[in-house]
């Protein structure tokens, strides 16, 4: 078997350890990232991706980064082995990871596979059957090696040809990170974004919002699951949404964000949230949108002036009409 292995490496604690604690035997690794819309780590220049290309610098490992894209929101959207808690198809994402890690240890010549995995460690993904079961559906079984919680495995391929010394991996399980972290300090590593990773599919809110996007609009881009992390959404059509701001950076945003056919909506004569329209509007659609930013501008006196924006710019006189918010609020 080669000496070399690719490393899934997230950027948290668990996968930087694994990653060198195999490196430490001598044997040459090749990082795999892969970033995501859903990942929390990803905010301003300190991304995933880039944190992850920090991250294997300090390691002294080549880094690869792939996109998690349209192809792995059709596993969100039906994935085959269902779902957690939320909207987070853990068995499906981790047989797609590791289907593509696979791919790359041909491409790159390498006999084998490390995760930073802790048996335990996670309820959906991390328990024994799911482990196998992933392991089986990948085409990587026996090739996966997961140096933080080995010992509860049997051994695997390189371990059994002597590439790998059993004797100098771990036995942690579960969610507890204290040997991980006793770990990090005698390895003086500086550069992890968060410990153990962070998944908005797992998040009751955005399950919510996701679970409508994919019902109810049909041709939906990148674009509009990176808008489900800003403002507040109010559904007001099949194929319509309002988005407010919440705060001036969350407007910027929107205002940047503001692509045909969708249409950005500014309050006139108050101070409230710009807004969001994910589809052209009628004057039903402007009345409620207008009536939604009234009510968080704090605005009662009717009728209120908003602006849109989609190319021209046009004022509205928008005059108090009834909100059902249960019906509309995602
Ligand atoms: S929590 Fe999110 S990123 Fe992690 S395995 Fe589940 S779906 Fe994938």
């Amino acid at each position: 078997m080669k000496r070399k292995a690719i490393s899934l490496l997230s950027g948290g604690l668990d996968s930087i350890l694994a990653t060198q604690l195999v490196k430490d035997q001598g044997i040459e690794v090749v990082a795999l990232h892969f970033t995501s819309p859903f990942c929390t780590c990803t905010k301003g220049d300190k991304g995933c991706g880039l944190q992850a290309v920090r991250t294997a610098r300090e390691l002294g490992v080549e880094v690869i980064v792939k996109v998690k894209g349209m192809e792995y929101l059709e596993i969100v959207r039906a994935p085959r082995h269902g779902y957690g808690k939320n909207m987070n198809p853990c068995i499906d994402c981790r047989i797609f990871i590791l289907k593509e890690a696979r791919k790359l240890m041909d491409e790159v010549d390498a006999g084998f596979v490390i995760t930073g995995e802790v048996l335990g460690q996670r309820p959906m993904s991390q328990r024994r059957e799911a482990i196998r079961l992933i392991e089986k559906e990948s085409g990587l079984e026996g090739l996966i090696l997961r140096p933080l919680s080995a010992k509860h495995f049997p051994p695997t391929l390189p371990e059994i040809e002597g590439v790998i010394d059993r004797d100098k991996l771990y036995d942690i399980t579960g969610r507890s990170r204290k040997t991980q972290y006793e770990l990090v300090d005698s390895f003086n590593f500086k550069e992890f974004s968060c410990p153990g990773g962070g998944c908005l599919l797992t998040e009751p809110i955005f399950a919510r919002r996701m679970k409508d996007l994919f019902a109810y609009e049909v041709g939906f881009t990148m674009r509009d699951v990176g808008l489900l992390k800003i403002g507040r959404h109010f559904r007001l059509r099949h194929g319509m949404k309002l988005i407010l701001g919440r705060n001036q950076e969350e407007n910027d945003r929107l205002t940047t964000a503001q692509v045909s056919p969708h249409v950005l909506l500014s309050p006139i004569g108050f101070r409230g949230p710009k807004g969001l329209l994910t589809g052209l509007y009628d004057q039903e659609i402007l009345e409620i949108a207008g009536n939604i930013m009234a009510f968080y501008g704090k605005n009662e006196t009717f009728p209120v002036t908003i602006e849109s924006i989609n190319g021209v710019v046009d004022l509205h006189s928008v005059e108090k009409v009834h909100v059902d918010w249960d019906k509309l609020t995602i």
